[in-house]
């Protein structure tokens, strides 16, 4: 009983998890936008109103660590935006780009990691997002994935152990792994100096968050996550998502409420034997939808489906 649960509700998760690939987005419009965030520390995003997922900017952000040791980037973008990026990195520095850290494996910010590879970068990332590539490679509409160039693998793999180190430019770099959060594979990466957190997508201020559960994805990790960040960040740190404005230590508290206070509705809702269309149609977000940028129904029943599931995949634990 519980399995077909599970499988009718996987099946209704479907339509919402592929919203995460560019279905429709005009590549050639989005231009490359840089930030920098400190002396040697630049932020790349795509332009904005062209990416139908992330209005406020085209893909996922890319940080740029640049000096006379060479460069580390964080995350690689679309694989069609790849010569964009370049010129881009190319505005900052001339220097070899050594260095490709991945926040986590999904193709907006992964996709690119086979055009950096062939120029020379090594990959890191964790190494349940190069299990989750090598998976990916081997699915049925593996042909039409950029993810399953075994190219854009990474090379350096790491667990949930101590931070991996890297040293480099002046710059002391933390990759340090998050438990099962928006995805099984998820990195921050910190820069030391410049008191910036790379946090991916396990916060996102714009639509509801994202728990890839097909990817290893879990609400309890995503509440770990945030409270893990919490605990690293000073007041003053930057915090960079994926996508989205930066934000400060202070502004993960709303954001984790929101998804306490929701998760709480839907697993009231279950104990109440509410079928998952009961509990998207009692609209358990509709008090935070007119706050949250972004927060359209879609991303509101995606989110709600995801809490669902979950709660279901915890049940069965
Ligand atoms: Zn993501």
């Amino acid at each position: 009983m519980k399995s077909a649960c599970l499988l009718a509700a996987g099946l209704a998760l479907a339509p919402f998890a592929t919203s995460v690939s560019a279905q429709i987005m005009d590549f050639a419009k989005i231009d490359m936008i840089a930030e920098p965030m400190g002396p040697n520390l630049t932020m790349l995003s795509g332009s904005s109103g062209i990416d139908p997922s992330h209005d406020d900017a085209a893909g996922g952000r890319i940080g740029v660590l640049a000096g006379p040791d060479g460069i580390l980037m964080v995350d690689s973008q679309y694989a069609q935006l790849a010569d964009k990026v370049l010129a881009a990195i190319r505005r900052i520095s001339a220097e070899p780009i050594r260095f490709l850290v991945n926040t986590h494996i999904h193709r907006d910010h992964t996709a690119g990691n086979a055009f950096f590879a062939r120029m020379g970068a090594v990959i890191l990332a964790r190494e349940e997002l190069r299990d989750g590539m090598m998976r990916t490679a081997k699915s049925p509409n593996a042909a039409a994935n950029p993810l399953s160039d075994p190219a854009g693998w990474p090379v350096i793999t790491y667990g949930m152990g101590a931070p991996v180190t890297i040293h480099l430019d002046g710059e002391t770099v933390e990759l340090i792994p998050v438990r099962a959060a928006h995805t099984g594979g998820d990195t921050m990466i910190r820069f030391v100096n410049a008191d910036v957190i790379m946090i991916g997508d396990f916060y996102r201020n714009y639509g509801y968050p994202f728990i890839d559960l097909g990817n290893g994805g879990s609400l309890k990790g995503m509440l770990e996550a945030l409270d893990q960040t919490a605990r690293l960040a000073g007041p003053d740190t930057r915090l960079v998502p994926g996508h989205g404005t930066v934000i400060k230590r202070g502004d993960l508290v709303p954001y984790r409420d929101m998804i306490a206070t929701v998760a709480e509705r839907v697993k009231t809702a279950i104990a109440e034997g509410k079928s998952l269309q009961d509990v998207i149609a009692s609209k358990p977000t509709a008090d935070y939808d007119a706050k949250l940028a972004g927060g359209t129904s879609l991303s509101a029943n995606r989110f709600v489906t995801e809490l669902y599931e979950d709660v279901m995949y915890a049940d069965l634990k």
